[in-house]
């Protein structure tokens, strides 16, 4: 199966190296149609925690480029909660001839050789399924049942929720009871996001482009309903956008109804360029890579202490995100600039990666 969609990319080493990235590796068996790449940012606080997207690409170094961006964005969500983790990412490109039970074990044994410098699981494209295939050969996998870790989309809901609630206080809200909130996306973590917003008293509208997903959320809970393509333009107090990344685009801020975004999607703001935009119009942002990052925290937690975490260490997130919020009024930087600015610095504070023992940063 030599073609084409099996040649490795040519991407710029000069950007790699300059990112300072401590390893990137192609794993590739062209019987079993697997083409991926293991991405590890950092490890110098501690192992590398990321999950595997399974995805098609135009190009396989756009399927490279995504899996650099966020295996450092995983470096900064542990960072940033004092987790002592690192950064890391598979992203596998998906095809239609893949032998997806071979190629996950295949991906498994080779984590199992890392040996312990990476712990995976869940992303986009990767079920509870693919994780107990590969539980079958790799102990450095996030099982999604009581072995393990469990379902991590509760966790990261359970941040989010947090972090909706600090940025409620933000608007100067007393409690969530009333407070309008756009949840987009009633997978995983949106409806669970949603349970808890009900429960907090909450008033809702939801969306999602599955008809049998709002369906159910209308027959569970008491919610409006609004077209996906138009949340963000729902006049409201919080827009939560719990699907794609790249909803805050330049085209939308204009017709923007929220007071406030705080969502689990990954890369939320399409450019750096719409955070500065939002914060110059006054609308609050909860950095994406620390409102998502429960199930992280909760993942790591699990791996690096053996034990399942109590909830607070995921409910910190909102007291960090006040924090942030904080340092961002103060400075008159925008939140998502402050959040990478504190990740950066505690980074900073570690000298050497316990993998690479004597080996200066
Ligand atoms: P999911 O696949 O379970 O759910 C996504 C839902 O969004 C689906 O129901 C889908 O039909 C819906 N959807 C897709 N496009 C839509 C659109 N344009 N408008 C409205 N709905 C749409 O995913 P999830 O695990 O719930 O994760 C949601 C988001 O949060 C993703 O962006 C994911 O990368 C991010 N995230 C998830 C976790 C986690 O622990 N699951 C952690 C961090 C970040």
């Amino acid at each position: 199966m030599e073609d084409e969609a099996f040649a490795i990319p040519a991407f710029g080493i000069e950007a790699l190296a300059a990112k300072d990235f401590e390893q990137v590796q192609v794993l590739r068996d062209a019987d079993l149609g697997l083409l991926a790449f293991v991405v590890i940012h950092s490890t110098r606080l501690g192992p590398a925690f990321g999950g595997i997207r399974r995805w098609t690409y135009g190009d396989p170094s756009e399927g490279l480029a995504d899996a650099l961006r966020l295996a450092e964005h995983m470096t900064y969500k542990c960072a940033i909660n004092g987790v002592a983790g690192g950064g890391g990412k598979v992203v596998m490109l998906d095809n239609p001839a893949m032998d997806r039970r071979g190629a996950y074990l295949r991906l498994g044994e080779f984590i199992q050789e890392m040996g312990g410098r990476f712990y995976t699981g869940p992303d986009v494209g990767t079920d509870s399924s693919d994780l107990l295939v590969m539980g079958e050969v790799t102990d450095y996998i996030a099982l999604p049942d009581e072995r393990g870790t469990g379902e991590l989309s509760g966790p990261t809901a359970l941040g989010v929720f947090a972090g909706v609630r600090a940025v409620a206080g933000e608007l100067g809200f007393s409690s969530l009871e009333g407070v309008h909130v756009v949840v987009q996306g009633l997978g995983g973590v949106g409806w669970s996001l949603c349970g808890l917003l009900v429960e907090a008293g909450a008033e809702i509208s939801v969306c999602d482009v599955l008809p049998d997903r709002v369906d159910a959320a209308c027959a569970e809970w008491d919610v409006a309903v609004v077209a996906p393509q138009l949340a963000y333009a729902v006049t409201c107090d919080i827009y939560a956008p719990c699907a794609l990344g790249g909803v805050i685009r330049h085209e939308i801020i204009d017709d923007l109804g929220a007071k406030a975004i705080a969502g689990s999607a990954n890369n939320v703001l399409a450019s750096a360029a719409c955070g500065e935009e939002l914060f110059r119009r006054g609308v609050l942002y909860a950095p994406d890579f620390v409102i998502n990052s429960g199930g992280l925290v909760h993942g790591a937690l699990f791996h690096i202490e053996g034990k399942s975490p109590t909830p607070a260490r995921v409910e910190a997130i909102g007291e960090q995100l006040v924090e942030i919020f904080a340092q961002s009024s103060a400075s008159g930087v925008p939140p998502e600039v402050v959040a990478e600015g504190i990740a950066r610095e505690r980074l900073s504070q570690a000298s050497d990666s316990p993998f690479f023992p004597g080996r200066k940063e």
